[in-house]
């Protein structure tokens, strides 16, 4: 069996399972978030009844994140739904934009868009959050009302993305039907070149396939290259599982898998027992990719779709308005570092945002100090427009309030992970996908460019 099919078995209560087979399978957690989290309550009490409670008060954990500093009075009582709901069930694991449990969250656009106004529980953008805050654990399955769920699929686990009905099954009885993926292998070998990175790799991978290709499978990523690849380059490559149609991306368990979340679960309190699957010898796939990823170049997904793969070299033609980095594939840590790296101490031409994924993210690079600056103020200086209200953004789009939303058609180009028409605003607006010494570089000159051209020595 594939990682996977092992996973699934496991949470079945089987001894094996073919592609194909539908199993009822135990959640290890279920994530909700602003945007489904109401509808999924919702489903939950039409179909449980009113006084029903959740199957596990401390496996449901709730991330508002989406359409979060907004004025938007529709979108700010989503938040309030969530907290109303998490104080009736007595819900654990719930991380409020505001601190008064009684409260009401309300955005003020008054105070602008970059400083910070959450409180002290905000996590930022679930899929990133979640592995922060210690919910992700290798061999476990995790459900989320989001379809970059597969984006745990980094720690050896089980992640995917459900609907509202769904989730609101899984919230009353812990339980879910599954039909088993076919798993697609990419064996990855080699070591990344410097100006090349994890979000080249996943672009790669979706272009040899299409947009589609993928479509009910699992993604499994092995191979020597892994072991090079850090945890937030993981994150990356599961994350964009989903933009190939895929059920679930997955990694094996190794040493920096166990650091992560033992450190994780332990800062935060969670549940540190696990039991990660390992490979066996006969894994049946129904595709296989072999990478060297040392040999792969910065490369770009072309609107309309992720799949629209070229070089970023080939695209020195396109003429941009825009750039942004952000969401919880290009919003870590380590991506703006990268992207601080390639425009330190020059300064950028077209619009740059900069989004965060989460609070902590915010404060990674308020302390990091390059020299006698921090990260975050070599950003500013070199012209991005910086905010600290970590959150999705316009990654979605969102209310016409949100930062960074595209509201007229413009060529923009992100760290984000996904570029059908009107996916950050206007419909007729053209997003190209890149890593995000791309998106800096490009930012640099105004039009796609390669970063291999402005890393420093
Ligand atoms: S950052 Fe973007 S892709 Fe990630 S959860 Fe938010 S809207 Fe979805």
């Amino acid at each position: 069996m594939t990682l996977t099919e092992k996973i699934l078995a496991r949470a079945a209560g089987k001894a094996r399972v073919e592609p194909g087979d539908n199993v009822w399978v135990k959640a290890d957690v279920l994530m909700t978030h602003d945007v489904c989290g109401p509808g999924t309550i919702g489903v939950f009490k039409r179909e449980f009844g009113n006084q029903a409670k959740v199957w596990d008060r401390n496996k449901v954990v709730v991330m508002p994140d989406h359409y979060i500093f907004t004025a938007d009075s529709k979108s700010n009582r989503n938040v309030d739904i969530l907290r109303d709901f998490v104080k009736e069930q007595g819900i654990t694991y719930f991380y409020d934009v505001i601190d008064d449990p009684d409260g009401h969250w309300h955005f003020d656009p008054s105070k602008g868009m970059l400083k910070r106004q959450y409180g002290s529980n905000y996590a930022g953008v679930c899929h990133t959050a979640l592995p922060q805050k210690g919910h992700t654990r290798p061999g476990e399955i995790l459900f989320g009302t989001d379809s970059h769920t597969c984006m745990a699929g980094a720690f050896n686990q089980f992640a995917t993305g459900i609907g509202n009905t769904d989730a609101g099954f899984v919230m009353g009885t812990g339980k879910l039907l599954l039909k088993v993926p076919e798993t697609m292998h990419f064996r990855l070998e080699g070591e990344l070149q410097p100006g090349v990175m994890a979000k080249d790799i996943i672009l790669h991978c979706i272009g040899e396939i299409g947009f589609d290709g993928a479509t009910y499978r699992a993604l499994q990523f092995d191979g020597s290259g892994v072991a090079k690849l850090n945890i937030d380059d993981r994150m990356t490559i599961a994350n964009m599982a989903i933009e190939a149609g895929g059920k679930n991306g997955i990694f094996e368990f190794d040493a920096q898998t166990q650091a992560f979340v033992d450190y994780r679960c332990k800062l935060n309190g969670t549940r540190t027992a696990y039991e990660p699957i390992e490979r066996e010898r006969k894994e049946k796939f129904v595709y296989e990719l072999a990478v060297d990823i040392s040999k792969l170049e910065p490369t770009v997904a072309c609107h309309p779709d992720p799949g629209r793969r070229k070089l970023a070299k080939e695209l020195g033609n396109i003429k941009l308005d825009r750039a942004y980095i952000g969401s919880c594939t290009g919003g870590k840590t380590s991506d703006f570092l990268e992207f601080a790296r390639v425009l330190r101490g020059k300064r950028v031409v077209i619009d740059t945002f900069g989004v965060p994924a989460t609070p902590e993210i915010v404060q990674d690079l308020q302390t990091a100090r390059w020299g006698d600056q921090t990260v975050w103020e070599i950003l500013v200086e070199a012209g991005v427009q910086m905010t600290e209200n970590a959150g999705c953004a316009a990654c979605l789009g969102g209310p016409v309030d949100t930062f960074g939303r595209i509201n007229t058609p413009l060529k923009c180009i992100s760290a984000t992970n996904r570029n059908f028409p009107g996916r950050m605003g206007h419909k007729e607006s053209q997003v190209f996908l890149a890593s995000p010494a791309t998106v800096a570089a490009s930012a640099l000159t105004g039009k796609i460019t390669d970063p291999r051209e402005y890393l420093p020595n």
